[in-house]
C-alpha cells in the first residue's frame, strides 16, 4: 500500500521524542526514573543519545526494545517542518501531544501490515486494508477506530486459532 507512512523508525529525522515522552521506571529495564515530558539526562543538545553504544551495560535495556514505528519522525517532519524542541522549547508540549496521539496509530498499522503475511479470508483482508487506510488518514486515535481494530484482532484470532 503506497499511501502508508513509513512504519520504520528513523531517529535521524526525529527530535528524540521518545527520549522525552516516555516515562522511565527504575528497575530491570531502566537505570533511572524519569517522568514523561522531561528529557532523559543522557540526551545531548543535538538530540542524540550519549550512551547509544552502551545502553545495556548502562542499565537502559528498555531503550533498545522501544520502537515508535515511525511516529516520531512523522510528527517532527510532517507537523513541525523538521524543527526541534531543543531550538524552540515552546514546541515541546505540542510535539508531545502529537507524538502521544500518533504513536498508537503507528503501532497498530505495523501490526496490520504484519497481519498481511497471514492467509486471511477475503473479508478479513478487506477489513485489514480498510483499517490501514483509515489509520493512515488520521492524526489521533479514537474509540471508534480502536474498537474496530480490536474487533478485527478478535476475528483474526478466531479464524487462526
Ligand atoms: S538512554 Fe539514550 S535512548 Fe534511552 S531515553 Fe535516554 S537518551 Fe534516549
Amino acid at each position: 500500500m503506497d499511501h502508508l507512512p513509513s512504519l520504520t523508525s528513523d531517529c535521524s529525522q526525529c527530535a528524540a521524542l521518545c527520549c522525552v515522552g516516555l516515562t522511565l521506571d527504575q528497575g530491570e529495564l531502566f537505570a533511572i526514573d524519569k517522568p514523561s515530558g522531561t528529557p532523559c539526562p543522557n540526551l545531548s543538545r543535538d538530540c542524540r543519545c550519549t550512551i547509544h553504544t552502551d545502553l545495556v551495560d548502562k542499565g537502559m535495556t528498555g531503550c533498545t526494545l522501544y520502537d515508535c514505528a515511525g511516529a516520531g519522525q512523522r510528527v517532527v517532519q510532517m507537523r513541525f517542518n523538521g524543527e526541534s524542541w531543543r531550538d524552540d522549547p515552546t514546541l515541546l508540549p505540542a510535539m508531545m501531544r502529537d507524538f502521544n496521539a500518533l504513536k498508537p496509530l503507528h503501532e497498530r498499522m505495523a501490526q496490520l501490515v504484519e497481519a498481511g503475511t497471514l492467509d486471511l479470508t477475503p473479508n478479513l483482508e478487506a477489513e485489514r486494508v480498510a483499517l490501514l487506510t483509515r489509520h493512515a488518514r488520521v492524526w489521533s486515535d479514537s474509540d471508534t477506530l480502536r474498537n474496530r481494530f480490536d474487533a478485527f484482532v478478535s476475528a483474526l484470532a478466531q479464524a487462526n486459532p
